[in-house]
């Protein structure tokens, strides 16, 4: 089955192989290809028509933003990347085999709350639904994200934070 790639801005900056005409991306990202090599790529796309830009219907966008209304990723979603998203969700909709190239955490993170396959190019695309811990690095005290201090309290040894996976 032929498989329909969605591609976000990161996947021209980091120079993913457009190889068929199976490419789809949607008009806002193009503002986000800011650097002349990612952009020559991306116009070249365009001319062999590799590329093909799509809108999405407001009717998907809203159904992708109630999907995720629970996590806190639909904050640091921006508007092309809430877009990206409704496109990979319309034409996964639709029956196609998709698979969005993107090396954005939050993007991914959304996609496996949808669903949704996805790649990254530099990142090998994370395999969980991830949140921030912080935790000692002397005790191993966990603490919530929002614990506002660098140091344990039990133990005085300093905080890191670390990305745990949880259960979906
Ligand atoms: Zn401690």
């Amino acid at each position: 089955m032929e498989i329909f790639y969605i591609l976000d801005a990161s996947a021209f900056i980091n120079g993913f192989q457009l190889d068929f005409g199976n490419n789809f991306t949607v008009p806002e990202i193009t503002s986000e290809i800011k650097d002349f090599e990612s952009r020559l790529k991306f116009d070249a796309a365009l001319n062999e028509n590799k590329l093909t830009i799509l809108d999405v219907a407001d009717e998907y966008i809203k159904s992708v933003e109630k999907i995720i209304s629970k996590s806190g990723d639909v904050l640091r979603l921006s508007v092309p990347d809430k877009k990206l998203i409704s496109l990979a969700y319309m034409m996964f909709d639709e029956g196609k085999n998709v698979k969005v190239i993107s090396d954005d955490y939050t993007i991914q993170n959304t996609l496996k709350i949808i669903g949704i396959p996805y790649s990254g190019i530099i990142t090998e695309g994370i395999k969980g639904v991830y949140n921030w811990k912080k935790v000692c690095e002397g005790c191993k005290k966990e603490y919530d994200e929002d614990y506002p201090f660098d140091d344990c309290e039990i133990c005085g040894s300093k905080i890191f934070k670390k990305r745990i996976k949880v259960n979906k």
